[in-house]
C-alpha cells in the first residue's frame, strides 16, 4: 500500500470561503471535532475577492423590503427555475446570518443613523447588500476566521490543544471522496499537501463539500486558479448528482484591457451606485434591451432611471441594474453591432455621475483595480468592460433543509458547489448570504449525521483498496509517457491505455478553455456544442497522458494535472445539459432557440455518472463517458409562496395546467 499519513476527524469540510468556514464553525460549535482542508493558505478563498455585498432583506435603506420581497427577487432572477424551498429559507434566514457577523465582529459601512448600510444591486427592488466599500467578501473572511481562532482558543483553555477540535489543513488538496467497502457511505477524504506532494487521507462519516465554482475551465473568467470544479467533479466521481450545470453567469462586466487582466471583475456595485452604460456612440444603451418580463418595472427613460437613485418610490430601476444575464447579453450584442469600445467592450461610467471623492470612498478597489492594471483614473475616464465567466449556478443536488448531497450518505455541499437555489441565475450579493445560510446549514446537519454514527456505533472506515486507487491514480501523471502508468492504475484496464507521448497539462488545459469559451459560452448554439463535446472527448482520452516532470515537492504542473480531471468531467457536464435544453433562460442563452419556454422550466437536467461505482473503481480516467443526462420534473411551489407574485407575473414563466392547479 502507499504511504499515506491518516488521521480520523468527525467532520471534514472541504473549503475555506465563506461556505466552509460556516459549516465549520457550526459543526465545531454542536460538539464535533472538525478538519477543514483548503487548496491555498487560509483566508485566501474566492470569498474574500467578493465586493459588493451580501445580499439580506434587514430593511435598513427602504423599510418596505422584507425576506418575501427578496425571495421574489430571487425567483425572478432566476427565471423561476430555483428551487423555492431554497430561495425561502436563503430569504428569511439571510438578515440572522449577517446581524450574527456583526456580533463575531464584522464592522459594516453604516447608514446616516448607524445601521448597517445597504446598497442597490441589479434585480434587487430595495437596497439589500450590505457591505464594506468593495471589500465585503474581505470583512466577512475575516470575521469567520477571527470567529475559528476564538473558537481555537477556547478550545486550548480547555484541553491545552488550539486544533483540539477545530483544524485547518491548508495548501492541501483533496482528489477523492472515500466510502467505505460497500461503497455506499461516506468514509473520509483522499488528498496531496500541495508543498510536500505527501499523501494523506481522513477519515470522517461526513463531508461537507464547500469548494466554491469551476471557472477555470473558461478562458476569459473573473475565478482565480483555485476554481477547477474540483468540489463538483469529486461529487459526481462519489455517485451524487448534479443539477442545473447548463447555467453558468457571465457577469457583464470584467475589464478587456490589458489581455494580462482580462476577465477581472468590475464590481457591480459600480452600476448600483449610479454608474452607466454607454456604447462607441455614447448611447445608453440598456434602454433598448428591456425584455417583456421586466418592461414594468424598469424606468424607460434615462430622467426616470436617474430620478429613481434620490426617490425610489416614484420611480423605477435604470436597465443597468437588469439581473446580469440581461445585462452581458445585451454588451455582447452592441459589441457584435460593431458598437464597442476599442478593446472590444463597452463603456462603464462613473466619472461623469460622482464627484472624485465618492468614488473613491465608496469604490476604492475599483479605482485602485484600474489605476494599477490599466492605468486607467475612473474618477476623470470610463472603464472599458465585457462579459466574463463569474460564477457557476449549477452543482450538488442537494436537500435544502439539511444540504444533504442526494443518494450519497454522509455527503453534504453548500455554497457554490451547491446547485439550486439560484435556478438559472444569480443575483449579485445573493451568493455571500446563501454560503452564510447553507453553509450553517450544512455544517449543523453534518454534525448530527456524525453525532448519530458514533452514537449508533456505525462509523464508515474507509475502503483500504479505494485509497490504494487514489494514490495510483494522483502518481499517474509521473509515468504518463507511451500510455506507461503504475502497475496499480493499469491492472485490469491496459487495453484502455492511450499510447502516444506525454501531454503537457498547460496545453490541455489552454484548448479546454477555448473550447468551453468559444463553443458552450454566453452565446450558445447546437452545432457548436455538438463540437465541444467531440473536442471534450479527445481532450479526455489526451488528458489520461498528462505527464509532468520532476518530483512530488511543489509541483505545478502535477498539480494541474491533476485537476484536469475535474475540469474535464465538469466541462462536459456544462455542455451537454446546455445543449439539451432548447430554449433561452437566465445564464443559458441559446441563439437557436431564442425564446424562453414554460415547458422547460419544470424540468431541472441532472448529471450523474452512469454506473456510479465506476467513479470510484476506474482511476486510468474515471467515469470516461459515462456522463448520464436526465430530466427530472422540478418540485411544485408551495402556493403561499406564489400567492406572493401577481397572476400576470406568473403567467409569463408557469404553464397553464400548473396555473389551473
Ligand atoms: P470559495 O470562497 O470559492 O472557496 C472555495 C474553497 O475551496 C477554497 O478554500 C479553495 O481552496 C477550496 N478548494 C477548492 N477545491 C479544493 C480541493 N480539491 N481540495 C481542497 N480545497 C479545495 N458574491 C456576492 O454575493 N457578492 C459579491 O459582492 C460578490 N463579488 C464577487 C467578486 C469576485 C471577483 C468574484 C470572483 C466573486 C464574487 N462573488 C460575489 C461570488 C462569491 O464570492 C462566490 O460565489 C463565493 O465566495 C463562493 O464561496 P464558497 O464558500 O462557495 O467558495
Amino acid at each position: 500500500m502507499t504511504q499515506v499519513e491518516r488521521q480520523a476527524w468527525d467532520v471534514v469540510v472541504i473549503g475555506a470561503g465563506g461556505a466552509g468556514l460556516r459549516a465549520a464553525i457550526e459543526a465545531r460549535e454542536a460538539g464535533m471535532r472538525c478538519a477543514v482542508i483548503c487548496k491555498s493558505l487560509f483566508g485566501k478563498a474566492h470569498t474574500v475577492m467578493a465586493e459588493g455585498g451580501i445580499a439580506a432583506s434587514m430593511g435598513n435603506v427602504n423599510e418596505g423590503d422584507n425576506w418575501q420581497v427578496h425571495f421574489r427577487d430571487t425567483m425572478r432572477g432566476g427565471k423561476f427555475l430555483n428551487h423555492w424551498r431554497m430561495a425561502e429559507l436563503h430569504a428569511q434566514e439571510a438578515p440572522d446570518r449577517v446581524w450574527e457577523l456583526e456580533t463575531w465582529g464584522a464592522l459594516f459601512d453604516r447608514t446616516p443613523d448607524g445601521r448597517i448600510s445597504q446598497r442597490n444591486f441589479g434585480g434587487h427592488e430595495y437596497p439589500r447588500l450590505a457591505h464594506v466599500g468593495d471589500r465585503t467578501g474581505l470583512e466577512l473572511i475575516r470575521t469567520l476566521q477571527q470567529k475559528i481562532v476564538s473558537l481555537q482558543q477556547e478550545d486550548h483553555a480547555e484541553t491545552g490543544d488550539y486544533e483540539a477540535r477545530l483544524k485547518v489543513f491548508q495548501e492541501c488538496t483533496v482528489t477523492r471522496i472515500v466510502k467505505d467497502a460497500a461503497g455506499e457511505k461516506v468514509a473520509g477524504v483522499f488528498g496531496y499537501e500541495r508543498e510536500s506532494g505527501r499523501f494523506f487521507a481522513i477519515e470522517a462519516p461526513a463531508v461537507v463539500l464547500a469548494t466554491g465554482g469551476i471557472g477555470k475551465s473558461f478562458k476569459v473568467t473573473s475565478n482565480s486558479w483555485e476554481y477547477t470544479g474540483d468540489g463538483h467533479a469529486l461529487a459526481l466521481l462519489a455517485g451524487a448528482p448534479l443539477i442545473n450545470m447548463e447555467f453558468v453567469q457571465f457577469h457583464p462586466t470584467g475589464m478587456v484591457w490589458p489581455p494580462s487582466v482580462k476577465g477581472i471583475l468590475v464590481t457591480e456595485s459600480v452600476r448600483g451606485d449610479g454608474g452607466v452604460l454607454r456604447n462607441s456612440e455614447g448611447k445608453r444603451f440598456m434602454f433598448d434591451y428591456i425584455p417583456d418580463v421586466f418592461k414594468e418595472k424598469y424606468a424607460q427613460s434615462e430622467d426616470e432611471g436617474d430620478r429613481w437613485y434620490e426617490d425610489p418610490d416614484h420611480n423605477r430601476r435604470p436597465p443597468e441594474l437588469l439581473p446580469r444575464d440581461e445585462v452581458a447579453r445585451a454588451i455582447n450584442s452592441e459589441v457584435k453591432a460593431g458598437r464597442g469600445s476599442p478593446h472590444g467592450g463597452v463603456f462603464l461610467d462613473v466619472s461623469t455621475r460622482m464627484p472624485a471623492e465618492v468614488i473613491k470612498r465608496r469604490l476604492p478597489s475599483m479605482h485602485h483595480q484600474f489605476k494599477e492594471l490599466a492605468d486607467v483614473d475612473i474618477t476623470a475616464e470610463p472603464m472599458e468592460v465585457g462579459p466574463t465567466c463569474h460564477y457557476v449556478m449549477g452543482g450538488v443536488d442537494v436537500d435544502p433543509d439539511t444540504a444533504a448531497a442526494s443518494g450519497v450518505p454522509g455527503l453534504f455541499a453548500a455554497g457554490e458547489v451547491a446547485g439550486g437555489m439560484h435556478g438559472s441565475n444569480r443575483l449579485g450579493g445573493n451568493s455571500l448570504s446563501d454560503l452564510l445560510v447553507f453553509g450553517r446549514r450544512a455544517g449543523l446537519h453534518a454534525a448530527r449525521y456524525a453525532q448519530e454514527a458514533a452514537a449508533s456505533g456505525t462509523r464508515p472506515v474507509p475502503d483500504d483498496a479505494q485509497l490504494d486507487l487514489a494514490a495510483a491514480e494522483a502518481l499517474r501523471p509521473f509515468s504518463a509517457e507511451d500510455g506507461e502508468l503504475p502497475s496499480a492504475v493499469s491492472a485490469g484496464s491496459a487495453a484502455e491505455q492511450p499510447a502516444g507521448p506525454a501531454e503537457n497539462p498547460y496545453t490541455l488545459h489552454q484548448e479546454l478553455q477555448q473550447t468551453m469559451n468559444d463553443l458552450v459560452g454566453i452565446i450558445r448554439r447546437a452545432g457548436e456544442m455538438e463540437d465541444a463535446l467531440h473536442r471534450l472527448a479527445a481532450l479526455r482520452v489526451r488528458a489520461r497522458r498528462a505527464g509532468v516532470e520532476g518530483h512530488r515537492q511543489f509541483n505545478p504542473g502535477w498539480h494541474l494535472a491533476i485537476d484536469l480531471r475535474n475540469m474535464l468531467l465538469v466541462s462536459e457536464c456544462v455542455a451537454r445539459a446546455a445543449l439539451e435544453r432548447t430554449e433561452s433562460r437566465g445564464g443559458h442563452t441559446r441563439d437557436d432557440c431564442p425564446e424562453m419556454d414554460r415547458e422547460w422550466r419544470r424540468v431541472n437536467l441532472v448529471c450523474r455518472l452512469s454506473d456510479p461505482s465506476a467513479g470510484l473503481a476506474a482511476p486510468t480516467d474515471p467515469g470516461r463517458g459515462q456522463i448520464r443526462l436526465e430530466r427530472r420534473e422540478t418540485p411544485p411551489i408551495r402556493p403561499d409562496l406564489l400567492n406572493l407574485f401577481e397572476k400576470d407575473e406568473l403567467v409569463k414563466y408557469l404553464t397553464d395546467e400548473e396555473l389551473t392547479q
